[in-house]
């Protein structure tokens, strides 16, 4: 199996009392994590906050690794798919910090992301959402809510009970004791999977031993994957998509016999999660910029802030969302009220927005000039032809019966996952190279033609938006009526991402 590429981050903090980790123990423990995972660490990043305890200094170290994260690779060319951490706050110091992250970890699909505790999947919509200033915070209060409500879900599971529901396919109906020929199945198909058969071939194996699910269905991969996926295989449990932990940050161990180790659970996981955005469709398209997740209709939504002054001096920054008046022929960018955690009082007009901050979007891409990172040929291409011409001898020899059917069969099944899983990979190479030399000043273009088909659509504009700003605030424009819509630049202050 290949261990993935990944970099850890390891952080002193300048508090020296509070500081419980060493950047020593930050690397054993992300060492750790890595192994335990199925990763591999190709570069340590290092910063030391004790060396500079000023505010605004910067990590250098954690500004090389963005950047290595967002080419994929490191300078000398070692591919880099993920980032382990011991801990989000050893990650992340001001909010801002976090969002760049998440961005160039996340520019391309397939990334992965964990610390010391667990696997974290920083495409999610939840991650996203977040966003811009408050990223930080909201996600520790979001965090501690959701404690709140499974706290009693929890307190059952601590003691480590067998779940309501399904007798789960392994184990017998007292859902405690390992059924020995279906418990059997799972540890093979384990092996074949880290082995690196697919899920189809292991189907094609149950299906010919008429294994069926406990609710009498034929097994899909899907269905497989569900099975491969739930943690009570290794006598874990999972609430709310988190691992099961006890105070001390272990896994709490259930009450019924395991199928497999931790270990092997988790290696599956890191297959699974590897695997994960390798599909691309044959719409693999130029300008493929990451997208948002949610369907916005308007470019700056959630990306404006509410510049207005609260009663204690600090600004309201609420995200402002659109309204559509009957009486204006265009839409207007508005505070929400105080009762959705706005103050309901800044309102600007929206096609005067939107054209401005387009004009300083295109204006920031064309002085650029080199954008994407350069993408060599794609290295699997003779790995690729070799397979084809296996298989097409092999077909040969089985013709002539120089082979038996057994044996032919079993290599075909492996050849033609092979090749599935290097086309696959082409198609992938060769969207990254469409990307890399789409030519960024016709964006323009694009981003105004109604008719080619190149255009660039609404979550397209907004991605490059996203890629220009952290986020822009609007400041009032003073008292009196008519201020939703007036226009003055001036009180847009757009924050530059670096
Ligand atoms: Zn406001």
């Amino acid at each position: 199996m290949d261990l993935v590429p990944v970099v850890s981050y390891e952080r002193a903090s300048a508090d020296k009392a509070k500081d419980e980790h060493t950047v020593a123990d930050q690397r054993k423990v992300n060492r750790r994590t890595a192994e335990r995972l199925g990763w591999q660490i190709v570069r340590s990043f290092t910063d030391n906050d004790k060396s500079a305890a000023k505010d605004g200094v910067v990590r250098d170290e954690f500004e090389q690794m963005l950047r290595v994260l967002r080419a994929g690779k490191l300078p000398d060319g070692t591919t880099v798919r993920g980032c382990v951490v011991v801990a989000e706050d050893r990650l992340v110091r001001r909010a801002g910090d976090y969002e760049r992250f998440i961005d160039a970890i996340t520019v391309v699909d397939g990334r992965v992301f964990a610390d010391a505790r667990d696997t974290k999947d920083l495409y999610s919509e939840n991650v996203e959402s977040m966003g811009l200033m408050g990223a930080v915070i909201s996600r520790m209060e979001v965090k501690k809510m959701r404690r709140r409500v499974t706290q009693w879900h929890r307190k059952r599971a601590e003691e480590g009970t067998i779940p309501n529901g399904y007798r789960p396919f392994g184990w017998k109906d007292d859902k405690r004791t390992l059924d020995p020929t279906q418990s059997d199945a799972i540890r093979q198909a384990v092996k074949q999977l880290i082995a690196g058969h697919s899920l189809n071939s292991i189907v094609m194996d149950w299906q010919r031993q008429e294994f069926v699910t406990t609710r009498g269905n034929a097994w899909t991969p899907q269905t497989l994957k569900q099975l491969l996926r739930n943690p009570r295989l290794c006598g874990w449990r999972r609430i709310k998509g988190e691992i099961l932990k006890d105070a001390n940050g272990a896994a709490v161990v259930g009450q019924w016999e395991a199928v497999i180790t931790p270990q092997e659970w988790e290696a599956v996981q890191a297959i699974f999660d590897a695997r994960r955005g390798k599909q691309v469709g044959e719409h693999g398209v130029v300008g493929d910029l990451p997208h948002d997740f949610r369907e916005h209709r308007y470019l700056l939504t959630s990306i404006l802030r509410c510049g207005r002054p609260r009663e204690d001096g600090t600004l309201c920054m609420a995200k402002l969302r659109v309204a559509q008046h009957p009486d204006f022929d265009h839409h207007v960018y508005q505070c929400r009220s105080r009762s959705y955690g706005g103050c309901g009082r800044l309102a600007r007009r929206g096609d005067k927005v939107d054209e401005y901050i387009t004009e300083a979007v295109l204006a920031k891409l064309e002085e650029r000039t080199v954008t994407a990172p350069e993408v060599g040929p794609w290295a699997g291409a003779s790995n690729l032809e070799e397979a084809e011409e296996q298989l097409r001898e092999l077909r040969q020899h089985w013709h002539m019966k120089k082979i038996s059917n057994p044996l032919f069969f079993a290599e075909a099944e492996r050849l033609e996952a092979e090749i599935a899983r290097l086309t696959t990979e082409r198609e992938r190479h060769s969207v990254a190279v469409q990307r890399a030399q789409a030519d960024i000043t016709d964006v323009r273009r694009r981003w105004f033609s109604e008719t080619d088909d190149d255009r660039l659509d609404m979550s397209q504009k907004r991605a490059y938006v996203r890629e220009a700003f952290h986020a822009i605030i609007v400041h009032p424009v003073g008292q009196g009526n008519g201020s939703r819509s007036t226009f003055d630049h001036s009180k847009l202050e757009p924050i530059w991402r670096a």
